[in-house]
């Protein structure tokens, strides 16, 4: 299983909780000796615009840093996903984040859907007819959601709860959907977890999650994974909650 880094994810792009300093480092020292990290290159204008109205992407390139790094997150997403249609498991360790960057706006500290590009992309390419993205973050993704919304190819599923156990099992119920799919992408925010936002789960629920994805991948596309982070603002606990999903998810 692959990491897909850029350094420049280091740079301090905006002023939001996802820019903070010091978040992208405590995930690097927590993957760096398990995993070979792999650097992307940028988005493609064209790439965004498969998600993308021309004034979004207009507006964010009013601010050059915001849409240089933001290009890097969705080229890093592109890799990820292209990796995992060729059998390597494989995590976005991008930012900013995407799932609540729509087709003509954007919030919540995202500029480009990710992972809306990524799969796009793949189906652009007619790789990919038909994709599950589990996003597991404390928000909802609407960004995503309202790209592949009316959409029979993309099922988009966001499980809700506010027991553990209970979140645990919508985890599960959505892996088991009978919607057909050929890969499986997961938006990846780590801000329910109990020393962060959300409050919620425990650091050992990332690594049963990233299992469960797995085990249906294996079942049902071949083994096709891929996760990009999007939430997760504790820098105390996030290299180790990532590094948890990450090891479920490897073969
Ligand atoms: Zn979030």
């Amino acid at each position: 299983m692959k990491v897909i880094f850029h350094p420049r994810f280091y740079e301090i792009y905006t002023s939001d909780p996802a820019a903070d300093p010091g978040r992208m480092e405590p995930v690097v020292k927590a993957l760096e000796k398990d995993f070979e990290f792999v650097e992307p290159g940028p988005a493609l204008e064209r790439d965004l615009q498969r998600v993308h109205g021309r004034s979004h992407i207009q507006k964010v390139k009013g601010d050059p840093l915001v849409y240089e790094i933001g290009c890097l997150a969705a080229g890093g997403a592109i890799l990820a996903a292209e990796m995992a249609f060729e059998g390597q498991a494989a995590f976005g360790l991008i930012r900013p984040p995407g799932h609540h960057a729509g087709p003509d706006s954007c919030w919540g500290f995202c500029y480009f859907n990710n992972i809306a590009v990524a799969v796009k992309k793949l189906m652009s390419e007619e790789k990919t007819k038909n994709a599950l993205i589990l996003d597991f973050d404390l928000h909802y993704g609407d960004g995503t959601a309202k790209t592949f919304s009316g959409s029979q190819s993309v099922s988009y599923f966001h499980p809700e709860g506010t027991q553990r156990e209970e979140f645990l099992e919508r985890v599960k119920q959505c892996l088991r959907t009978e919607n057909p799919f050929d890969i499986v992408a997961i938006s990846a925010g780590f801000d329910r977890h109990e020393e962060d936002w959300g409050g919620l789960l425990k650091t050992e629920d990332y690594f049963t999650i990233g299992k469960w994805a797995k085990e249906v991948s294996l079942k049902r596309c071949q083994g096709r994974r891929f996760a990009v982070l999007e939430g997760g603002y504790n820098p105390s606990v996030l290299g180790t909650n990532v590094s948890s999903l990450l090891q479920g998810l490897r073969e």
